[in-house]
């Protein structure tokens, strides 16, 4: 499998336990200390909700979104096992115009996965980063 940000193949050593496992990530590990997670949650209020924003890079850089794909499925579990009774939405990038939609279609709350949060910080949010 090739890397989407350096296009190299990626190279992963193999041992007794990983053998027979096929490489599920999209980026290597060269590309994944220049461009780490830095992963985050707000909640943002909405109309008729809340909005759970988790974010898995803060600031907006040129890597493919396919790269960090490997790493949205602890959400899709997360998800799963605590916010079940709500509305999961996973967008590449969360803009003020796309914020302002989903305020507007009163969905209720809401379990928004984004790569990239490009938003201006309102008042009443609260924000959690991981220390990484
Ligand atoms: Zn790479």
């Amino acid at each position: 499998m090739l890397c989407e940000v350096c296009k190299k193949k990626i190279r992963t050593q193999l041992n007794i336990f990983n053998i027979f496992q096929t490489e599920k990530h999209h980026i290597c590990e060269r590309c994944f200390q220049k461009y780490p997670l830095l992963s985050g949650y707000q909640t943002i209020p909405i109309d008729h909700g809340m909005m759970n924003h988790y974010y898995l890079i803060s600031k907006n850089r040129d890597v493919s979104p396919i790269s960090y794909m490997s790493f949205l499925k602890i959400y899709y579990i997360h998800y799963l096992k605590h916010h079940k009774h709500q509305i999961i939405l996973y967008f590449d990038i969360l803009s003020d115009q796309l914020y302002e939609i989903l305020d507007s279609l009163r969905l209720g709350d809401i379990y928004l996965v984004t790569l990239y949060d490009n938003i201006k910080k309102k008042e009443k949010n609260y924000e959690i980063r991981s220390t990484r």
